[in-house]
């Protein structure tokens, strides 16, 4: 039977070992916190990973803490909307969750004793038949492969490639989490709301709970004077934003960063997956959904392949197209988004206002058909 190593119990890690796990493969993961919880707010689960989460078996755990997503608005700061795109309709819903929620359901996949707490890699290597793995506790341990699912700094990425530092976008994402009875948010809508290099998302995590996002072409503010910074720089926006604000407790800041598409993820019996092999700015809200896809898609290659080398050059082979264009279109998003010069952005609204919303939602559903 083989035996896969996974470094890093984020929502890839752990989706990872949950699908090797159900195809009947060994798989540990190792994280290096002491606990596992995910922090962050809320995050959208487009239907291409909640077709995922179907085929694992957790999509009405997932289904039953979310918000259903139906469709999505494109508004500028006074409120009024500039472009309504549906949705469509898919085997599978479009959700919003609390990340603490996702990776709950993830763990409830997976034996309790194949995560290992507490445990950070400091260095790997590989001989013709093992990968063996040391920590910084000390302990060591060996396996037929290992996957490097430890995020957008990624260690086993630097081991395997050398170090690439993340790139940094010009801008600042703050993330909340809300509860909001008013009329100002319909059932179903999500939305964007686009100002002068600042944008304001509301997304719906469930019983009259949303997930807020911010962002700024700035560097992060002080912690202490997030929530005061934020009341400023979207006073005048259109309800429910300043109530948003003012009720969160607690407000998360996140540079934007990526990378460019990496020229290689795999060395042997090692690949990367999710933030570690193709981290991206979070304007399509895909980063999280790419990596539950390359779970299931690293797991089938394993069970399917002749030998662990093969399979995971051909999860790769399989990954690299579709998540590298993800990488791309969502830079360019972000930097549309940001705009910030009165003429760009008055161009902006007017386009957007008479684009037909057919357009997009044709497009996004390339996005959203993907299966495994
Ligand atoms: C503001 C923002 C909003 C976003 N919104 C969305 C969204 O709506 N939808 C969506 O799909 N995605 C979204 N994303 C992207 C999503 O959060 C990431 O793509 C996703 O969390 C990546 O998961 P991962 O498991 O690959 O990496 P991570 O979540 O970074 O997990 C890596 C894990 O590895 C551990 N680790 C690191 N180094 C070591 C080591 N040496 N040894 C052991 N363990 C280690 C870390 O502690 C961590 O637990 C958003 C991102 C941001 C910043």
């Amino acid at each position: 039977m083989k035996n896969v190593g996974i470094i890093g119990g984020g929502i890839g890690g752990v989706a990872a070992a949950a699908a090797l796990y159900r195809l009947g493969i060994h798989a540990t993961v190792y994280e290096r916190a002491p606990r596992l919880e995910e922090v962050g707010a809320g995050m959208m689960l487009w239907p291409n990973a909640t077709r995922i989460l179907k085929e694992l078996g957790l999509l009405e755990y997932v289904a039953a803490r979310s918000g259903l997503n139906t469709h999505f608005t494109v508004r500028a700061s006074s409120g009024n909307v500039l472009m309504n795109i549906a949705l469509g309709k898919f085997d599978v819903p479009a959700l919003c969750t609390r990340r603490s929620d996702l990776l709950a359901a993830l763990l409830s996949a997976l034996p309790r004793e194949h995560v290992r707490l507490g445990r950070e890699l400091t260095h790997l290597e590989q001989s013709k038949s093992k990968v063996r793995v040391q920590f910084a506790d000390g302990s060591i341990a060996e396996h037929d492969a290992v996957i490097g699912a430890d995020g957008i700094r990624s260690r086993v990425r630097a081991q395997l490639f050398g170090v690439s530092d993340p790139v940094y976008r010009g801008y600042t994402v703050w993330r909340g989490v809300a509860a909001y009875r008013g009329w100002a948010v319909r059932h179903g809508y999500n939305s964007e709301s686009w100002g002068h290099g600042s944008r304001f998302g509301i997304l719906s995590i469930g019983q009259s709970r949303f997930t807020w996002y911010a962002t700024a072409n700035v560097r992060a503010a002080l912690p202490g004077e997030r929530k005061s910074e934020l009341l400023q720089r979207f006073a005048g926006w259109h309800e429910p934003i300043p109530e948003l604000i003012e009720s969160t407790e607690l407000i998360l800041e996140n540079g934007a960063y990526d990378l460019p598409p990496l020229p290689r993820w795999t060395a042997g019996r090692v690949t990367l997956l999710g933030d570690a092999a193709h981290p991206c700015t979070p304007n399509l809200g895909q980063g999280g959904c790419m990596a539950l896809e390359d779970a299931l898609v690293l797991a089938k290659c394993v069970l399917q392949e002749r030998s662990i080398e093969s399979a995971l050059r051909r999860y790769e082979l399989l990954r690299r197209r579709r998540t590298g264009h993800i990488q791309q279109r969502s830079l360019l998003m972000g930097h549309i988004g940001q705009w910030q010069n009165r003429a760009a952005v008055s161009g902006r609204r007017v386009v957007t206002s008479l684009l037909p919303a057919a357009l997009f939602e044709h497009n996004l559903r390339s996005v959203y058909s993907y299966e495994t």
